[in-house]
């Protein structure tokens, strides 16, 4: 469809039935339909970015280099990226070499890591624009940023390739996955997909000799204020399945971005709920565990409308 993607016919594989995520859609991407996550086999990208907003292990001084995808598979209600993440929202197609332009000149101001946010849904398009940076002899770090609704299959594809994992581990409960991002199996899915990156990464977080991350995984908890017991249960999940030595980073970013219909979710968390995710981690056994400032839910709050869109690609 797009001549300056070129993909491998593996990856052509993977867009003409489209089965990269767990709604296993079926459609023919290569030949412009669409599945749920309505892109088709085009690079959708929102923004490429420096960003400071990952965990300091990963930023470093300098902060990473960030390619925010467009769209996602999963539409979480309260979405702090809802203006790029909706499925329905405009989406600016470009091609690799635009997105390897906009990297370099990003990586000059960043450490030499570039985080793919939301690729899911492109993996394709993500291991594409890995090629073309190779091609031009740049070798960052890749980070792999996900909702972790991901099917295990893919995620063995990207072995060796992704050298740090970040993965949300959003529901405990299956009602709630429905309710608030509209599938019925993120527990037993995220679980499969976060187990897989386990045995790819294990539980420790290799650093360099000045402790820049070089490989490893993080399990984020983004902890929704009045639903303690989904973060606790999503510990427990965490410590059954893996091991309580694996980094677990519990995220006090929460914030609406818009009003809510759910009215737990007009709030954000405060000071006692999160004290209690972080003690509950704690009675648990996790040594591991990176925590956040309330105050970060005004800090990380993006704003995608300030960024350029890249040129559109007919
Ligand atoms: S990536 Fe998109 S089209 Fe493919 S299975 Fe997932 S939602 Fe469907």
């Amino acid at each position: 469809m797009l001549k300056s993607i070129i993909y491998t016919s593996e990856e052509e594989n993977l867009l003409k039935h489209c089965r990269l995520c767990p709604r296993e859609c079926g459609t023919n991407r290569l030949k412009g339909e669409c599945g749920f996550c309505n892109l088709d086999s085009r690079i959708a990208i929102a923004s490429v970015c420096n960003h400071k907003g990952e965990e300091p292990v990963v930023n470093g001084e300098k902060g990473i280099c960030n390619v925010f995808f467009s769209h996602c598979n999963l539409q979480c209600v309260y979405c702090q990226n809802y203006q790029i993440s909706n499925r329905l929202s405009n989406v600016n197609y470009t091609s690799a070499e635009t997105i390897v332009d906009k990297i370099t000149a990003v990586l000059q101001e960043s450490e030499n890591i570039v985080g793919f946010v939301s690729p899911t849904s492109q993996i394709p398009q993500m291991l594409s624009i890995i090629r073309a940076l190779r091609e031009r002899n740049l070798q960052p770090l890749i980070v792999y940023n996900t909702n972790s609704y991901d099917r295990v299959e893919m995620l063995k594809r990207l072995e060796g390739t992704i050298n740090v994992y970040l993965a949300d581990m959003r529901y405990a409960f299956s009602d709630l996955g429905y309710s608030l991002s509209g599938v019925k199996d993120y527990p037993e899915k995220a679980i499969a997909a976060i187990k897989e990156m386990y045995r790819q990464k294990g539980s420790s977080i290799l650093t360099d000799k000045w402790d820049k991350i070089e490989s490893g995984l993080i399990i984020r908890v983004l902890c929704l204020p009045q639903m303690q017991q989904n973060s606790m249960r999503i510990l427990d999940l965490i410590a059954e399945n893996l091991s309580c030595n694996v980094q677990i980073s519990l995220l006090a970013q929460y914030y609406p971005p818009f009003a809510m219909a759910d009215e737990a979710l007009n709030h954000r968390l405060s000071q006692q709920e999160y004290a209690e995710i972080v003690n509950y981690a704690i009675d648990l056994g996790f040594s591991k565990i990176i925590t956040q400032e309330l105050s970060s839910a005004d800090t990380f709050q993006p704003d995608f409308t300030k960024n350029k869109p890249f040129e559109t690609v007919l």
